[in-house]
């Protein structure tokens, strides 16, 4: 049998924000193994956080089928340094990428071209063109929810997928045509700061209880940058604040709650994540009532937090 080999595009798994622009340009189809976990119903057996657990434990079963795997080794996440080499252990091609903590766009720039280079360097420059369109209609959905006419969990569906945009730009161009808009009334605009919610339906629930999310806060970094080639791409992506010192992220935190004119301030925390000791500095620099709540495992959102949204609403509503 014949085989086609120049159509083949091979799944390239991402473990936290990796240039999808440079991905899709090698020929390769981003796939960020995050998205998959709060529908999923698997319980690791060995564990610290759980979003890196379930995506280690199903790349080492084989059950999420990629070709290669890019880690961000240096950056946001120290559970997925180690968590992505056992999986190159297990024979996955893997490439260990490295954000700089000082926001150098030279040392970023070389760490592009390196990862370029394993996935086969640049063939289809229209795609940066293509992917920086995308990423407008993102900010244009992103500013019409905050002005209510884009349910939250609508909005947060289409911009945590920015950072793969689904694999298929043509499938993720007919999801953001599929986005109906409406009229919402906003009583209690809430920032969603930290790590996304590992439960499903945290968006639904938290705005079932009177709480609008008009910002989040990962989602918007995969939004936000973007570029038409490698030197472009180094010099948005270096400004990427989870990567960055807690200040520089403080700092862009502040303007973007006061932009948006918030009332409060939801702080997610995810159980054995070194962002957690995180909260004490941002409940000190952050001039808004903050609630902090942790999830563990994922699922819809436990009663618990409900209970907690709630009176965090009616704390919001007293303070008017
Ligand atoms: S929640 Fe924290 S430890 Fe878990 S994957 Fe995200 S950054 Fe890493």
């Amino acid at each position: 049998m014949l085989i086609n080999h120049r159509m083949y595009v091979p799944k390239i798994g991402i473990t936290a924000l990796v240039s999808p622009e440079l991905i899709f340009a090698c020929r390769g189809e981003p796939f960020d193994v995050n998205n998959i976990i709060p529908a999923s119903r698997i319980y690791p057996a060995n564990k610290l956080c759980a979003w890196t657990a379930i995506w280690k434990e199903m790349l080492l079963k084989r059950e999420i089928a990629i070709d290669s795997l890019v880690v961000v080794a240096g950056g946001d996440c120290h559970n997925a340094l180690v968590d992505g080499q056992k999986a190159a252990m297990s024979g996955i091609p893997t490439h260990f990428f490295f954000y700089p903590f000082d926001g150098d766009p030279e040392y970023l720039e070389l760490q592009l071209y390196r990862l370029s280079d394993f996935l086969g360097g640049i063939e289809s420059f229209e795609k940066f063109k293509e992917i920086k369109r995308l990423k407008e209609l993102g900010q244009m959905i992103d500013k019409r929810r905050c002005q209510g006419k884009i349910s939250s969990g609508e909005a947060f569906r289409i911009l945590i997928s920015f950072s793969d945009l689904l694999g298929d730009l043509n499938r993720f161009k007919r999801a953001i045509e599929s986005i109906r808009e409406s009229n919402i009334e906003i009583k209690n605009r809430v920032a969603l700061i930290g790590v996304p919610p590992i439960y499903y339906d945290f968006h639904e629930t938290a705005e079932s209880l009177g709480l609008q999310i008009v910002f989040d806060e990962l989602p918007y970094e995969f939004i936000r940058h973007g570029g038409t080639d490698i030197r472009e791409i180094a010099r948005d992506y270096c400004d990427y604040t989870f990567a960055r010192p807690l200040d520089f992220r403080i700092d862009f935190l502040r303007k973007e709650l006061e932009r948006r004119d918030v009332d409060g301030v939801i702080h997610y925390t995810q159980f054995a994540c070194h962002h957690m000791l995180e909260d004490e500095v941002l409940r000190a620099e952050l001039d808004y009532p903050i609630l902090t709540i942790q999830g563990d495992l994922p699922g819809n959102t436990p009663q618990q937090i409900k209970l907690r949204l709630e009176a965090f609403r009616e704390m919001l509503e007293r303070l008017r």
